[in-house]
């Protein structure tokens, strides 16, 4: 297949688009590197330098069997201080790349969605019935894509899939994760026992569980990649599903330092602070559906083996390529 990346320099869309490349298909990358790297593309992809937009212009001519659609904004804190720009970029962005993929004809996208589309859960694991009530901006401009593609699949012009991911963390092939500013736990722990980062800071720990740390569901980027080649396969003309993708367990954030400190052999310098906003007590997927339906089975579920991949390419410090 010849498939378009978009978001291909990011953390999850360069593993991608590596697999992808690892499968035998023709990618191009789409990406405007505004968080993204350019050493992330893999050989072997057309990297084209660009925003979802410009997507007419920008990949004028070209014919794909298929779109993965991953570039986005999707910083929670700054969708809340700065919501429009969730809007302009993840929404009327997506709107566009939309009609220039209709206009071409591509029959298939997988669109990377997001556990925040449900906000605060009744019940968990959280399943796709779940209603979705995002609390921030940014879940509430991807869950507008998630609507907007279900509406363009009943049209019958294009088949759709959104996934909608809990936490991922790893590393594949030399790629991990590289975010200015970084905001997620597990790599900042990491940057913490390189010493590139003075300690850290745990957000919380008077919430209604065991430890008092909120709970996560944490899912190996390399396994969250196989989902996206599952559902491109799958897509159907006329179709939208959505699939939520965790392990189904749930680990705290003390859990996930503990397990940090028994990777690296490093005591971390932890303080502890108040709740960050907008954060969740606890984010457990059921990834169900994808198993049934996909035939989805995640490979790489030990919470010390996503650390371990992660820690071994941050400490290597390598060049991806
Ligand atoms: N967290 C923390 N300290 C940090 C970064 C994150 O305590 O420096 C907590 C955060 O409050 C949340 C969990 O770790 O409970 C996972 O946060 P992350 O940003 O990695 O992912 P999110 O669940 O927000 O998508």
């Amino acid at each position: 297949m010849r498939v378009l990346v978009t978001g291909g320099a990011g953390y999850i869309g360069s593993v991608v688009a590596t697999r992808l490349l690892e499968l035998g298909h023709t990618v191009t990358v789409l990406d405007d590197l505004s968080t993204g790297h350019a050493d992330a593309v893999p050989p072997g992809a057309t990297f084209v330098e660009g925003r979802v937009h410009d997507a007419a212009v920008a990949l004028a001519g070209e014919r794909f069997d298929g779109a993965v659609h991953l570039a986005a904004s999707s910083l929670v804190a700054e969708s809340i201080a700065n919501p429009e720009k969730y809007r302009l970029n993840n929404v009327v962005g997506t709107r566009l790349l939309l009609d220039t993929l209709l206009a071409s004809g591509v029959p298939a996208i997988v669109f990377s969605s997001t556990a925040a589309v449900y906000g605060e859960p009744e019940t968990v694991p959280i399943d796709e019935d779940a209603p979705t009530r995002p609390v921030n901006p940014y879940g509430e401009s991807k869950l507008a894509v998630d609507e907007m593609l279900a509406a363009e699949a009943a049209t019958g012009r294009i088949g759709a899939v959104s996934l909608r991911y809990f936490n991922v963390a790893g590393a594949y092939a030399g790629r991990g994760e590289r975010h200015d500013p970084e905001t997620h736990l597990v790599p900042i722990a990491l940057q913490a026992a390189l010493g590139t980062r003075a300690g850290l800071v745990v957000y919380g720990e008077d919430y209604p569980t065991p430890d008092g740390t909120c709970v996560r569901d944490y899912i190996h980027v390399a396994d969250l990649a196989e989902a996206h080649l599952g559902a491109l396969a799958s897509a159907r003309p006329g179709t939208h599903r959505v699939f939520n993708l965790g392990n189904g367990a749930g680990f705290s954030v003390r859990e996930v330092l503990a397990a940090v400190e028994r990777v690296t052999g490093v005591t971390l310098e932890v303080t502890v602070a108040g709740r960050r906003a907008g954060d969740p007590a606890v984010l457990v997927a059921s990834a169900a559906r994808a198993r049934r339906e996909l035939g989805w089975t995640p490979a790489r579920t030990s919470l010390e083996q996503m650390i371990a991949d992660a820690w071994g390419v941050l400490r290597s410090g390598s060049d991806p390529r």
